[in-house]
């Protein structure tokens, strides 16, 4: 617990601290968050910065791959020298450049079942920009155990969507029961994306990951955001939370024990 603000702190954080919806409390909060970002890539990369610019206290970020030449195009918290170094480790000295209150916890695996619930229950909330289904499907039933809010983002060539998962609201099985096929949905290295857009949705998901923390304002829960960057729209869709939810639900899941992600990660009725 941050029991107050040094003077660096004071002028570092000085345009939030003015503001009556932050203040020193809300700082202090901001201090006090641990925020678990799920990848270090395009999504991700806007995501660690504006966290630690904000001041979050503990960064955790989950991301097993290595940095790319071809990252950099959009995956802006890597350079050039970061090539065939763990993103991981490249995400982390980045946020030490940038602030020095930020205590990065690196977590050089993929986050699945045998990890999920440990590292999300250790966390106040997930900001998942995972480019995958499985992983999705996994951080959406262990917060739901673990009772977290997730920050979901995704992204498809120049289309973005968000939406937040909070405890008492539509899970991500509620709006999509089900994975698709696998190898139906192309990824980025298939179809290539607009190097900007990740920054975008990303920006979206770290605004909200920064309002849940200060508890201000509006979550973007039982809402999903619809992002066009060629047409330059936005478009938000509400959902509910459905009764009969196999994670949600009256009847919902309390292990994560059982559960197939391997085939359109469905959670099958007794
Ligand atoms: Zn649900």
């Amino acid at each position: 617990m941050t029991l107050s603000l040094d003077s660096t702190q004071l002028d570092r954080y000085s345009r939030h601290i003015i503001m009556d919806e932050v203040g020193p409390e809300g700082q202090k909060r901001l201090l006090d968050g641990r925020v678990l970002v799920l990848g270090a890539g395009g999504l991700g990369a806007p995501v660690i910065q504006y966290l630690a610019a904000a001041g979050v206290g503990t960064l955790g970020i989950v991301d097993d791959d290595v940095v790319e030449r071809s990252n950099l195009q959009r995956q802006i918290v890597h350079g050039d020298d970061d090539i065939g170094e763990p993103k991981v480790e490249s995400a982390a000295r980045y946020v030490e450049r940038l602030n020095p209150d930020v205590d990065v916890k690196t977590h050089e695996t993929r986050l699945d079942v045998d990890n999920a619930r440990e590292l999300i229950g250790a966390s106040d909330l997930v900001v998942d920009c995972a480019d995958n289904f499985r992983t999705r499907y996994v951080v959406n039933d262990a917060a739901r155990i673990e009772g977290k809010p997730v920050v979901h983002g995704a992204i498809y060539k120049f289309e973005g969507q968000a939406t937040t998962l909070v405890p008492d609201g539509p899970c991500y099985r509620c709006l999509f029961p089900e994975a698709p096929d696998p190898g139906t949905v192309p990824d980025c290295a298939a179809t290539g994306v607009l190097g900007v857009l990740p920054g975008t949705v990303g920006c979206i998901q770290a605004t909200e990951a920064v309002k849940l923390l200060l508890e201000a304002g509006e979550p973007l829960a039982g809402r999903l955001l619809f992002y066009d960057a060629m047409d330059m729209s936005f478009e938000t869709v509400e959902y509910a939370r459905k009764p009969d939810c196999p994670a949600c639900g009256d009847d919902g899941i309390e292990t994560l024990d059982g559960i197939d992600y391997t085939d359109g990660c469905r959670i099958e009725a007794d």
